[in-house]
């Protein structure tokens, strides 16, 4: 038989190292602290509306624009959190954030268009970029603070770049843009009119006790950045797969075409659900207390236990220094040695990383768990690397 011509994007790529972690937690009974999600249920009253909903209303093809029940709650929402004055036009609901940043991309990126990236970055971007026949080009941000160099980030600017894909808080670090780095990102962007998209899916889990600012709120911004949230995020249910874009109205009915042809639509019980989430503060406020406390839980544990927590100010992650925590293994020695020797999974913060030069002594730990979880994962890790 003939070998089958496949796209060598995907043909050559292996699973997720989300995915790949999961799998090993799940086949070796580990305390799984490397994909991240939580691990108690949604807020009853989120199921007890999707499940209304489902009763209730309709089932069938929900607009592909989204449900305007949910496009105006969204748009509530970021006036009421962030301060933004929306309207439902700006919003195109999509099956999770990860469907959001793909029709973003594809609506955006065309043959040979480059985008620059920040690493580490999502594991998603690239391949995107990619398969929208682009060119990611990535400018490192530097431990500990993971700060944005405008001068780097000037220089990696070709006449060919379009976008830049900015994840801000970021996941892996959990790391916050700075008022400062959002104006110099926002001058470049216009300068050189760049489209900003947006990954934004953090902007409700943040520890520092300030009010998230996204870039599509600097001047010039408005009508160039695709704003990208996350009900799965925001409401800790990360397998609703419910997102959305926000933009400019015009920019946002182009991302609606994009969109379109992905997935066309969002099951609309949970549209209704996640709509009716978005205007109790009160739903956010209990399950932001319960992420405070369990995360204060990991952190606390790893330092008494002697390892070097990085600072970070958002997500649900902790990463550690091994380096620091003069441990001698490299992240993914570490990381694939202790999913098998202590049982706890982690995520090697260098499979986020392309390009030379990367930290490969930091790995990354999930700590939106029953306290009793997190506590128990630090004794093991504890325990082995005692024996190391
Ligand atoms: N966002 C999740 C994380 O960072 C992973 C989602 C996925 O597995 N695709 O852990």
């Amino acid at each position: 038989m003939n070998k089958l011509h496949l796209n060598p994007i995907y043909a050559d790529m292996p699973v997720t190292v989300f995915e790949h972690m999961s799998g090993l937690a799940r086949s070796l009974g580990a305390i799984n602290l490397g994909q991240g999600f939580p691990d108690s249920p949604p807020p009853a009253a989120l199921t007890v509306a999707a499940i209304r909903a489902m009763e209730t209303r309709s089932q069938q093809y929900p607009p592909s624009m989204g449900l305007p029940e949910l496009r105006d709650a969204v748009a509530a929402f970021y006036g009421r959190t962030q301060g933004l004055a929306l309207t439902r036009d700006a919003v195109v609901v999509t099956s999770g954030a990860t469907e959001a940043v793909a029709a973003a991309i594809l609506a955006v990126v065309g043959a040979n268009d480059e985008v620059l990236l920040f690493s580490p970055a999502y594991d998603a971007y690239a391949p995107l970029v990619r398969r929208a026949g682009g060119v990611p080009v990535f400018v490192p941000l530097g431990p500990p603070h993971w700060s944005y160099d405008e001068v780097a980030i000037r220089a990696a600017i070709t006449p060919r770049t379009r976008a830049l894909i900015l994840n801000d808080p970021l996941n892996p670090t959990g790391s916050v843009a700075s008022a400062d780095e959002l104006a110099m990102l926002a001058r470049v962007a216009c300068e050189h009119d760049l489209v900003a998209i947006c990954d934004e899916v953090w902007e409700a889990v943040r520890f520092d006790g300030r009010t998230h600012r996204s870039l599509l709120a600097e001047p010039g911004m408005g009508e160039r950045t695709i704003k990208i949230g996350s009900a799965g995020k925001i409401f800790g249910a990360t397998g609703w797969k419910v997102g959305w874009m926000v933009a400019d109205a015009a920019l946002a009915g182009v991302l609606a075409k994009a969109h379109q042809f992905l997935t066309f639509t969002t099951p609309p019980m949970l549209q209704w659900a996640a709509a009716e989430g978005l205007a109790d503060p009160g739903i956010t406020a209990a399950l932001h207390a319960d992420w405070s406390a369990s995360r204060c839980v990991l952190v606390d544990g790893l330092a008494q236990a002697g390892f070097t927590v990085l600072e970070s100010a958002a997500t649900w992650f902790a990463c550690i220094d091994l380096a620091a925590s003069d441990i001698t293994l490299d992240d993914t020695a570490f990381s694939e040695r202790a999913v098998r020797e202590a049982g706890v999974a982690s995520i090697p913060l260098s499979a986020l990383w392309e390009g030379e030069g990367g930290p490969t002594t930091i790995v990354r730990l999930c700590h939106c768990k029953p306290p009793a979880m997190l506590e128990d994962a630090v004794a093991r890790l504890s325990q082995w690397r005692a024996g190391l």
